[in-house]
């Protein structure tokens, strides 16, 4: 159930920081989303302006302790080189605490890349930054300190994973990323208390490799989650009765998601 973490309990405190796309927009931000466990803070994706709403929700870029991405399209990781560098002003001795920077196959390699370009701009002190990368192939899971993290393969990328955070108090969130149908996705979902899945155009417009209201709908009725957050929204969403095209497939919680959002998730 979703309500008002009591204050002794470790829920996931969500924050939607991005809930658009790559098309610029005042209104909605390119793909984020906060999560905080605690004092630990957990990025979901960095498309451009996320270091901006980061400090609209009251959160610095030094606070965070992972960088999830669940691909690598530029509305999903662009602010990455931005916020490593900017952890350097005035000096890089501010950062204390190790950014641990998470993803699917191929995440090395598009880091050295970038370190190709920016070399030492995007380097931290020893030992502050680490990569760890999920299997892409089939699920995958770690655990950290205060929450456990699973992952499955989707329908979008090669490199493209979705997450469900798991706290220790058994709060439980998916972030669907980009994707297209997934049955990895409604496996990954199963019984979440919310499920933040993308919902990138109208019914009538679909695109291959995302979701539509209906069928991000479909996928939260088949998984029977709690809650359920549609985002990505491009433009054409924008004058479409997307609720109602939800409402065709699922019956439960519903929230469209809007920059700045905030959900708090305990059990
Ligand atoms: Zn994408
Ligand atoms: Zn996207």
């Amino acid at each position: 159930m979703v309500r008002v973490m009591a204050l002794d309990k470790l829920g996931i405190n969500v924050t939607i920081l991005g809930s658009g796309t790559c098309v610029p927009s005042l209104q909605r931000g390119s793909c984020s989303v906060l999560m905080q466990i605690g004092a630990t803070h957990l990025l979901f994706d960095s498309g451009p302006g996320t270091m901006r709403r980061l400090l609209e929700a009251g959160t610095t870029i030094l606070d965070l302790n992972y960088l999830f991405y669940s691909h690598f399209h530029p509305d999903h990781s662009a602010e990455l080189v931005p916020l490593i560098f900017a952890t350097k002003y005035p000096d890089a001795s501010r950062r204390q605490s190790p950014l641990t920077i998470l993803g699917g196959r191929g995440l090395t390699d598009f880091f050295a890349g970038l370190k190709a370009v920016y070399g030492s701009w995007i380097e931290l002190a020893a030992g502050l930054l680490k990569i760890l990368e999920f299997d892409n192939t089939t699920k995958d899971s770690k655990k950290f300190s205060g929450f456990s993290v699973e992952t499955v393969p989707v329908e979008h990328n090669p490199e493209s994973v979705a997450y469900r955070i798991t706290g220790d108090d058994g709060s439980s969130v998916v972030y669907s990323g980009d994707t297209d149908f997934s049955e990895n996705l409604i496996e990954l979902a199963k019984d979440a208390d919310l499920l933040i899945c993308e919902s990138a155009m109208p019914d009538s417009l679909r695109v291959k490799g995302h979701l539509t209201p209906s069928m991000a709908g479909d996928i939260a009725t088949r998984a029977g989650v709690r809650q359920l957050v549609l985002t990505h929204f491009y433009p054409d969403c924008e004058n479409v009765d997307i609720t109602r095209e939800c409402r065709k497939t699922y019956s439960g919680p519903l929230l469209l998601a809007e920059d700045l959002m905030r959900i708090e998730v305990c059990k």
